[in-house]
């Protein structure tokens, strides 16, 4: 952890002074109210320890972060049939795209961009007697934060801004692959994308898909080697959108962005690391984060290859 902790320092001190030439996400209204100078980063060890700089403990939206959330929970329900519902293909394309949807009959390409959210979400609503709230005990057993909670606040926001979301839940549901009612869907989708966390919170979470770990923060088990394995892969290939290949290249981890300006990225055989910088590149990814993240395992050269 020392060498961790020192490389992490420095990178720290050095990304924070870099020109950042992201903006931070204002389609969603209550997401542009955070403060852009946030920068903080904490990383999780195989051997559980921790260590945390800058903003660490500060909560943020983790939104489309949280999609891993869903997508676990949904593989434990549903098992391989899920794939049937959901691609696990880069798409190439924006998070927020309709274009590949008509060609591929309402199949999404991967179950990270929005329209393979918003059907996890109805795989979901479909397997869960009540699923806002059974969603939300599954995060917080899943990261032993008793008080978890959604954003209404983050939910209602992009509730009535989320035309795009609106569009593709009708468009799938026109093809037959959202078996639930759109209102419902979307709701449920929005909440899951409002959940807030800090980025202590997030790789202490996110531990689960470290092997030698696939617990929860209490000890259950939430994936076996085989499903675990395939979530980091997908999050490899499209945890990033359309610039999935451009994190792989510079940074060589398995990861997941939101538009709330966090990542989290995971060493399947070391660690889970999570930064937060709220501006986003043009991909709609964090700049500083996707920035630090390449300098740390350029400098610890412990990526995954
Ligand atoms: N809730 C956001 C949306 O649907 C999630 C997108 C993201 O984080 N990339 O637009």
């Amino acid at each position: 952890m020392d060498t961790y902790k020192k490389i992490i320092e420095d990178i720290y001190l050095d990304v924070k002074e870099i020109e950042d030439t992201g903006k931070v996400a204002n389609y969603i209204p209550e997401l542009s109210l955070v403060d852009p100078t946030n920068f903080g980063i904490n990383i999780t060890t195989v051997k559980n320890e921790n260590f945390g700089i800058g903003n660490s403990d500060t909560k943020f939206s983790i939104q489309s972060i949280c999609k891993t959330l869903s997508l676990t929970l949904a593989y434990k329900l549903e098992g391989e049939k899920l794939w049937d519902r959901v691609d696990v293909e880069p798409s190439g394309n924006p998070f927020n795209s309709l274009l590949q949807l008509e060609a591929d009959c309402g199949k999404p390409r991967n179950p990270f961009i929005n329209a393979g959210a918003i059907v996890v979400a109805d795989v979901l609503i479909s397997h869960l007697k009540n699923p806002m709230e059974d969603f939300l005990n599954f995060c917080r057993e899943t990261s032993n934060i008793p008080d978890l909670n959604y954003s209404e606040k983050v939910a209602e926001s992009e509730k009535n801004t989320g035309y795009r979301n609106v569009a593709l839940c009708n468009f799938i549901k026109s093809f037959g692959n959202i078996k639930n009612e759109v209102d419902e869907v979307l709701d449920f989708y929005f909440h899951i994308c409002s959940i807030k966390m800090t980025c202590k919170e997030l790789s202490n979470t996110f531990m689960y898909l470290v092997k030698d770990n696939f617990k929860t923060q209490t000890g259950k088990e939430v994936l076996n080697a085989s499903q675990t394995k395939r979530i980091n892969a997908i999050m490899l290939t499209c945890g990033f959108y359309d610039e999935s290949g451009e994190f792989a290249f510079r940074v060589g981890l398995a990861g997941k962005s939101g538009v709330g300006g966090g990542i989290i990225a995971i060493h399947p055989d070391e660690y889970c690391i999570a930064v937060w910088s709220p501006k986003l590149n043009k991909k709609g990814n964090s700049y500083k984060g996707m920035c630090f993240l390449e300098h740390f395992t350029t400098k610890t050269a412990s990526s995954i290859f």
